[in-house]
């Protein structure tokens, strides 16, 4: 019986792998298995089972999706309900549960960000912050921060700072210029002129780069000095990530205008959303409804989702959770980094976004497949080899986060038997 499993496991995996080495990303798909990934079959809360039935923590958690954890039964119950009655919007009739995001979306969101575009996806939310702020201005030039990440189609590609990204699909969109993060005289210097500046609150693609305190307080004033538009990419830092709200109360400010994704699906269904304020809204698409669009956006099911994702994040008071532990997994990430600190440079964060800063990138190439090895999910940042990145549930628990940063002291431990001093 056990051949039988076993031989069962070894032929799904196969036939996963050979595909996915076929006909999705031939590359990818043998770093993948280098790396000793399995194939997902199912998941609840904190955790994964793989193929084999093997279970994982997922601190890794679809790089900041899962907030809620996977398959939160009160949004999972809230699409079933969706799906017996429509999936898709007609987009002839009004669609209820994108009136009823958009409402819950305006209550939550800081000062009077008023109006919602939906789309699928964060480089969308960001595509439509960019399309609305030109049009909104009537200006072209955009400021956004060199390490940024906002994205991989042509608009958003253009405003994240990371040439390896970007340098193969030269020239990009025109009128975009980087300044360093964190730094308000450069930020002065460009944006006369400017239509708006893009910013993450923090960047968690970057490395987990969390800026000066104030920073984004500067960003407001000289955005209104400008008249910029100040666009907040919250589409990872948003909905409780950072252990507030959205990242941007950390400074207590308001943007003009707000990117959100990641969380709000739920961790269920996908979804964007671009938030504006009315007369920025009104000024860029009060006279031409139709100028931006998108056939999926908002469609039923996503918005089911969202709105069943914000009710959960508000009811069980997840940001106040995150923001306590956040706290309680940078303190025991921080005790491994003073047990090794020939290996762990440095460990920050906000809330559950933590990032663990090795002394050499070398050493995250065998930490990571052994945290796999042993059981949980961790990832580097896109833009950021050197960093790994812990994004856990916020609904995750103080033993689970002492059995992760167990896994990762032993992931630690493995890199350096192995590669010595790097
Ligand atoms: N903006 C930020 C801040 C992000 O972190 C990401 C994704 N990591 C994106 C935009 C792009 O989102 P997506 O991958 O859903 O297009």
């Amino acid at each position: 019986m056990a051949n039988v499993l076993q031989e069962q496991q070894l032929t799904l995996f196969d036939t996963v792998y050979t595909a996915y080495k076929e006909f999705v990303n031939p590359p990818l798909a043998r770093f993948m298995k280098m790396a000793g990934a399995p194939v997902e079959i199912r998941a609840r809360g904190c955790r994964v089972w793989d193929h084999t039935g093997k279970s994982y923590l997922d601190f890794c958690g679809g790089y900041g999706v899962f907030t809620l954890g996977h398959m939160h039964p009160r949004v999972v119950a809230a699409v079933r309900d969706q799906l017996d009655k429509m999936a898709l919007s007609t987009r002839v009739f009004f669609n209820e549960q994108m009136a009823l995001l958009a409402k819950s979306l305006a209550d939550l969101a800081p000062g009077d960000l008023a109006i919602s575009f939906f789309s699928n996806s964060g480089t969308e939310a960001v595509e439509a912050a960019l399309k609305l702020a030109r049009l909104s201005t009537k200006r072209v030039h955009i400021v956004s921060t060199h390490n940024a990440y906002h994205g991989k189609t042509m608009g958003s590609l253009t405003a994240t700072g990371r040439d390896v990204f970007k340098d193969s699909f030269q020239p990009l969109v025109p009128e975009f210029e980087h300044v360093t993060f964190g730094d308000l005289d450069a930020l002065d210097r460009a944006l006369p002129g400017a239509a708006a500046f893009i910013v993450e609150p923090i960047q968690c693609e970057g490395g987990v780069v969390i800026p000066p305190a104030g920073y984004l307080k500067g960003v407001r004033e000289l955005c209104d000095k400008h008249g910029a538009l100040f666009i907040a990419d919250e589409v990872q830092t948003g909905l409780g990530r950072t252990g507030y709200m959205w990242g941007v109360d950390a400074d207590g400010v308001v943007p003009d205008i707000m990117t959100i994704a990641k969380g709000l699906s739920g961790g269920v269904v996908p979804i964007g959303a671009t938030i504006s304020k009315r007369d920025v809204w009104m000024s860029a698409f009060g006279k031409s409804p139709l100028m931006h669009t998108s056939t999926f956006g908002g469609n039923p099911l996503a918005c089911a989702a969202g709105l069943a994702a914000l009710e959960v994040l508000v009811d069980e008071k997840l940001v106040d959770r995150s923001r306590e532990m956040g706290a309680y997994l940078i303190k025991r990430a921080d005790e491994l980094r003073a047990k090794h600190p020939d290996v762990i440079a440095e460990v920050r964060g906000r809330g559950c976004v933590v990032g663990v800063e090795l002394t050499s990138e070398g050493y995250g190439g065998v930490i990571i497949p052994e945290c796999l090895k042993l059981g949980m999910t961790a990832a580097y940042t896109l833009n950021q080899q050197r960093v790994i990145r812990l994004e856990p549930p916020l609904v995750v628990t103080k033993d689970e986060i002492d059995e992760a940063v167990d896994i990762l002291g032993q992931g630690v431990t493995k890199a350096k038997d192995k590669l010595g001093k790097l």
